[in-house]
């Protein structure tokens, strides 16, 4: 059921288990010490997006950007948005709050993240995408 928001976006009542993207995404996109959230429609640039949460799995602890060792938490920063391969050309967002380590090498550094490279807004996954379609183009 979609249910609309204060802000006029609206959500899809997970209940009823609306959207499969989760499942979809468990099975071809599985992202190692994560799990996908459900997924729900919100309003990007004036247009209707998909946003899809990630949250730690539960116990696992953040892999240090630095040297990909897996560290201490140290804090948690604020939430951020990754672009993901569009799906009926409706964008879509991954959202997760990135965590810092306590690297006992590298000092504080925010945790690897398997779906993104450094400071992309793109997930890696997309980043290919637009590869592949710009070698199609040429
Ligand atoms: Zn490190």
């Amino acid at each position: 059921m979609l249910v609309m928001r204060t802000d006029k976006s609206f959500i899809i009542r997970n209940k009823e288990n609306g959207m499969q993207i989760k499942s979809i995404l468990n099975s071809i996109e599985k992202q190692q010490g994560f799990v996908y959230d459900s997924a729900r429609w919100c309003m990007h640039a004036g247009q209707r997006a998909i946003e899809i949460a990630i949250h730690p799995r539960k116990g696992s602890r953040p892999a240090c950007s630095g040297c990909g060792k897996r560290c201490p938490g140290y804090d948690t920063l604020p939430t951020r948005r990754f672009e993901f391969v569009p799906l009926w050309n409706i964008k879509v967002f991954f959202v997760h709050a990135p965590r810092r380590c306590n690297c006992p090498r590298c000092g504080i550094k925010v945790e690897r993240l398997p779906w993104a490279k450094g400071k992309s807004h793109l997930t890696t996954s997309y980043a290919w995408f637009f590869a592949g379609w710009a070698r199609r183009l040429t």
